[in-house]
């Protein structure tokens, strides 16, 4: 990645003469200093000026883009809602934004799947949903704002979508522009032989990749250990145990690709029916090697949702306005909460859900009997805690201080041991 640049150390904005002129309107290419530092931060802290922002209008307008930028050879990155954590939405080459044209939803089959282009949010997808019982299966916590093309490009998650809902599992096919400005559509029959005539290099590259992988039964197992975990890291490269057909091998591969290997143009969902029946408890635990050994078990009642909230978490939760009763009362010191949930289709089967999620609890040292609740109030204040941290905590940073935010996986049993593991660094080297 490039180093970062500022507003005060700002170049010129600059466009190669083809690349400006795949957009079909000049108004849409700018090189203005003010455009270019709005554009200069995503959610995260890094902070990279663009050369130039150009909205695209369509996906051809992407193709003519990507085209002329690879003859060129010029950086593009796409930008959709611009939520990401941890510098994939910035550049110091040409941004893209690929969010404010490309906005479409079709809900199909009574919603029980959707066609949505890149520029829509989370949150309006699944306004269009929920009257059919229905939603995405990936749930970021930044839905409102966080797009399709983001949420693709990141394979994003949320608190309950686990391994089995996110876009690489509920994807059932995908529009993509590559660099050539090739245009493959995997619902079409004929998308490999397409893929084959237009592409022919890559077509045999990534059947050579598969047959690479397929032989060496030490990579089989490496990749079948690491993507039973909930990793986003890199390349989705189990596509190259879980596809035969090189388009489809190849649309999977994007999927977390942040944006590196093709424009995505439209994607087709399976949708996930919609659990209206939902309890939640927050239990508080000694410590949090108690709670993160608690974990295990409650795995296996089938939890929805587990968050884990450290002391510190706890703490600057005690200072919100309305700070959920369960962490009131105490000086944190060593404590840590952990957030239930369990969602269901019926009271009947949410019922048996909490009691067997209340038996596990009720062998575990908490600190207070902790119970399972169905009362929106309560709910949403256990929420508010959980969701509310990360910016309380960032926002209420020393100045000149940085809030770092990485994603981390590790197997269940192991997960105690790493949580002691990353505060005895942090004591170390001194973060907070
Ligand atoms: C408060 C907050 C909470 C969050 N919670 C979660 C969470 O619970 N789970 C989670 O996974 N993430 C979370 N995130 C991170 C982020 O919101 C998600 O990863 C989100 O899906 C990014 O979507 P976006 O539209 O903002 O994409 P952007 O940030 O604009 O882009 C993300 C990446 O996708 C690429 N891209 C965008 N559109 C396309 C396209 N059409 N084709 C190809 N590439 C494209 C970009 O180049 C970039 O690499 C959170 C962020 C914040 C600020």
């Amino acid at each position: 990645m490039a180093p970062p640049s500022g507003p005060a150390t700002l170049t010129p904005g600059h466009v190669p003469a083809a690349v400006a002129d795949a957009v079909r309107d000049p108004a849409r290419v700018s090189t203005r200093a003010i455009d270019r530092v709005a554009y200069a931060a995503d959610a995260s802290h890094f902070l990279l000026t663009p050369r130039a922002v150009l909205t695209a209008a369509d996906q051809d307008e992407v193709a003519a883009i990507l085209r002329a930028a690879s003859a060129s050879g010029a950086v593009v990155t796409f930008r959709s809602g611009g939520t990401s954590l941890s510098g994939q939405a910035s550049t110091s080459g040409i941004l893209i934004d690929t969010r404010r044209h490309f906005r479409g939803i079709e809900v199909l089959d009574g919603g029980a799947r959707v066609r949505v282009q890149p520029g829509a949010t989370v949150r309006q997808v699944n306004a269009r949903l929920v009257r059919h019982g229905y939603r995405l299966g990936p749930d970021p916590a930044s839905e409102a704002a966080c797009t399709i093309g983001g949420v693709v490009a990141n394979n994003s998650s949320g608190m309950a979508c686990g391994t089995d809902e996110n876009t690489y599992r509920t994807l059932e096919s995908m529009v993509f522009v590559l660099p050539s400005g090739t245009v493959v559509d995997t619902a079409d029959p004929d998308a490999d032989h397409h893929l084959r005539t237009r592409e022919p290099d890559l077509f045999d590259g990534l059947l050579r990749l598969q047959r690479r992988v397929a032989a060496n039964p030490d990579s089989v197992a490496t990749i079948e250990r690491q993507f039973r975990m909930k990793n986003t890291m890199g390349y989705g490269i189990n596509a190259f145990l879980d596809y035969t057909s090189p388009a489809d091998l190849l649309a999977h591969l994007i999927i977390g690709s942040e944006g590196t290997l093709a424009f995505v143009s439209s994607v087709t969902y399976r949708t996930v029916p919609l659990k209206r029946a939902v309890t939640t408890a927050l239990a508080v635990f000694r410590n949090l090697d108690d709670a993160t050994r608690a974990l295990p078990a409650l795995v296996d009642t089938g939890a929805a949702t587990l968050e884990v909230m450290d002391s510190t978490s706890i703490r600057v939760g005690q200072g919100f306005a309305e700070a959920p009763p369960q962490i009131r009362g105490f000086v944190p010191t060593d404590e840590a909460a952990l957030l239930i949930e369990y969602h269901a289709t019926a009271a009947e089967e949410l019922a048996g859900l909490a009691t067997q999620g209340a038996r596990v609890l009720a062998e575990m040292p908490l600190r207070t009997v902790a119970e399972f609740s169905t009362d929106a109030q309560a709910r949403a204040l256990a929420w508010k805690l959980r969701k509310g941290l990360y910016a309380t905590v960032a926002g209420a940073r020393a100045r000149g201080t940085t809030a770092l935010l990485e994603d981390v996986v590790v197997p269940v049993p192991r997960l105690a041991d790493t949580c002691n593991g990353l505060q005895e660094l942090f004591l170390r080297h001194g973060y907070d």
